[in-house]
């Protein structure tokens, strides 16, 4: 099965992403995570990257897209996959279909930019796996520190207030036309998120038949 995950920033789609991934046994493909590892590492994509991330604008199609073709040509993508920030604008939807790669559902997590504001300040990343957390929502076990690989938990430059509206103002653009893309095809479910994660979880769950 591949899915789509659509959703504003902070409304919680890579939390979501990880569920469907743990419950269908398919991997959990986020290009933001991915992008971030090549800005750590300082590849040459990884360089054009980092401006475009930290003002809250998108990184290039054409990036963006190479990243995407080369992820799912992976071997343990065969039996399906969950697409988590993929795609964010018309023309990458469009190279996804003439990659000839079947999308079975789309599910877009809604969350009111409202609620969006309030919440994304309290998100922590993990810099040394990319596991992400909120302070108040999903606290790590130990403050500051990654379940997963116990490194630190930080801040992401682009979670500060100002790149937040910056990040809305885009998805809004650029991001939301893909539901109608969408749904024309049949395709988008629209799960509402919920105060408790648990919750918005059984939604996606439901709405992706797992
Ligand atoms: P969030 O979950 O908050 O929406 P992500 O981690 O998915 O954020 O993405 C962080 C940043 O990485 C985006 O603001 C954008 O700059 C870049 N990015 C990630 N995926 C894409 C994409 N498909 N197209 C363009 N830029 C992307
Ligand atoms: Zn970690």
């Amino acid at each position: 099965m591949n899915l789509i995950l659509l959703g504003a920033p902070g409304a919680g789609k890579g939390t979501q992403a990880e569920v469907i991934s743990e419950a269908l046994n398919i991997p959990q493909i986020s290009t933001g995570n991915i992008l971030r590892e090549a800005v750590k590492n300082g590849t040459e994509y990884g360089l054009k990257a980092k401006e475009a991330m930290d003002s809250g604008a998108l990184v290039s199609d054409e990036i963006v897209i190479g990243i995407l073709k080369d992820r799912i040509a992976c071997d343990d993508c065969k039996d399906g996959f969950i697409l988590d920030g993929f795609p964010r604008t018309v023309p990458q939807a469009e190279a996804l279909d003439a990659m000839g790669v079947t999308i079975d559902k789309v599910v877009e997590i809604f969350v009111p930019d409202e609620t969006i504001k309030q919440r994304v300040s309290g998100r922590r990343v993990c810099g040394g796996c990319g596991a992400t957390y909120h302070v108040e929502f999903k606290p790590s076990k130990v403050e500051g520190k990654c379940d997963k690989c116990g490194a630190d938990t930080i801040i992401r430059k682009d979670d500060q207030p100002e790149t937040v509206l910056e990040r809305l103002d885009v998805y809004h653009k650029q991001t939301a036309p893909l539901k109608e893309y969408y749904s024309k095809q049949g395709k988008l479910e629209t799960v509402i998120g919920q105060d408790e994660v648990a919750e918005t979880s059984k939604l996606t769950l439901k709405a992706v038949g797992a």
